[in-house]
């Protein structure tokens, strides 16, 4: 990518080192305080099953064992001299930017999420939030959650090299930001509560392939206003969503492949998705729960 033009944002946390044991997991059970941590629960659910859970998706399943937001957590800023931490810096920015941008023209305000660098575990408004997990996004706190360990995953697990695919996998989370500000995600959660377990993970399917939308949104349009991808680079999203699919997951961790529980689409659907939002560059491109079959 081409990033010299591109500013950094603010908003990056450093937990990086700070060896969070976490109230809700590394305690045996991790029945810490009389309440079940999402960590726990991830733990549990999602052991082999990395980037597959949200606690978004969680919180719809099981928030009457929420823990209450995490106390005092320090936010330093990241070190000047860490280009890792710089990438993710500018990436955020340029979001910061583009739902800047979208939200004025639709008269509404955006509200900037703030990331979390963090290793191993760290505490959140959902819980423990855990490497394993993959990234993800907490609408109770609106915040990024990023162990940089993923990206190696990505590289050499998920074969989905190149900085426009680590670009994605932020600008997915804060898709599901903009999700949280929009209402949508309280809506899908709302939706999920008293259905059956398959209607639950089809609504989740759809939520993560807006997210993913989103993502080629601002891609798009990031693009168009400063040219930050060089060719080919596209071709890297498109890897990484095709990597994290449900399907390929499934077959890769159980040999086998289980429709009703996919929880963020196939491979396939997070392709097209992420497509559609590349090439027009308009999230009402991005209703991917008005269409039939998403
Ligand atoms: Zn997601």
């Amino acid at each position: 990518m081409r990033l010299d033009d591109q500013d950094e944002s603010n908003n990056v946390e450093d937990r990086r080192g700070e060896n969070y044991g976490g109230a809700g997991f590394g305690n045996g059970l991790g029945f810490g305080r009389g309440s079940m941590g999402i960590g726990v629960l991830i733990a549990a659910l999602a052991a082999s099953y990395f980037f597959g859970i949200d606690p978004l998706t969680l919180l719809g399943l099981v928030s009457n064992f929420q823990t209450p937001p995490a106390a005092h957590v320090s936010a330093h800023k990241p070190p000047a001299e860490d280009p890792a931490a710089r990438f993710v810096a500018k990436i955020l920015a340029s979001t910061e930017s583009t739902w800047d941008q979208i939200f004025r023209e639709n008269g509404e305000r955006y509200v900037r999420p703030k990331l979390v660098l963090f290793s191993g575990a760290t505490p959140t408004a959902c819980g423990t939030g855990q490497s394993a997990m993959g990234p993800f996004y907490c609408p109770a706190d609106q915040r990024v959650y990023i162990d940089l360990a993923f990206y190696r995953d990505l590289r050499q697990r998920f074969h989905a090299p190149g900085e426009f695919a680590q670009a994605y996998v932020i600008a997915h989370e804060v898709g599901h930001h903009v999700q949280h500000l929009l209402g949508i995600s309280e809506r899908v959660q709302r939706a999920q509560q008293g259905t059956t377990r398959a209607r639950a993970n089809a609504l989740s399917v759809r939520l993560e392939l807006q997210a993913d939308c989103f993502a080629g949104v601002w891609g798009h349009r990031a693009d168009a206003a400063k040219h930050i991808i060089e060719p080919g680079e596209v071709e890297q999203a498109l890897t990484a969503a095709s990597a994290i699919g449900d399907d390929r997951l499934q077959q890769q961790s159980q040999g086998r492949i289980v429709p009703e529980s996919f929880t963020h689409g196939t491979s396939a659907q997070r392709v097209r998705w992420f497509k559609l939002g590349m090439e027009s560059g308009d999230i009402r491109r991005c209703d991917t729960f008005k269409t039939a079959s998403p």
